[in-house]
């Protein structure tokens, strides 16, 4: 019974990909396997020194810094960040969770990690309408 109207609903309010739109398949969340494959992962998380830590020389004492995915303007990650931030679609976190906490577990860095720090939401962002929970 509950396949019958997990059906109806996919009918009537179809799941998209945050990245294209399109309508995810079954065993799809949150992107399409077409956008999923275009996530673009960086290897900073492998490197002993990359190009985060090298924001922080002299600023902060922090032991290693790292990003796992590259930011562009008009990118991919741009739109899954504008959806979790501030329309509320909590499931891309677990989305985004389960690809870089993958890449924490292979580096075996997770017993070394004291703290992850989010992106902050600027106060300014917050009141032109997102919401906390
Ligand atoms: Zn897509």
């Amino acid at each position: 019974m509950a396949k019958i109207i997990n059906e109806i609903n996919n009918i009537l309010l179809p799941r998209v990909c945050f990245g294209c739109n399109a309508q995810l398949f079954r065993d799809e969340h949150v992107l399409c396997a077409v956008c999923r494959h275009d996530v673009p992962l960086n290897d900073y998380n492998y490197l002993e020194e990359n190009a985060v830590d090298r924001i922080f020389y002299g600023r902060i004492p922090i032991k290693k810094a790292a990003s796992f995915v590259f930011f562009s303007k008009n990118g991919l990650i741009k739109s899954l960040l504008f959806w979790l931030k501030y329309k509320n679609q909590e499931q891309i976190g677990g989305f985004i969770w389960d690809c870089c906490g993958a890449q924490l577990k292979e580096s075996g860095q997770l017993g070394q990690i004291d703290a992850v720090v989010p992106v902050p939401l600027h106060p300014k962002k917050l009141k032109s309408g997102a919401t906390i929970k």
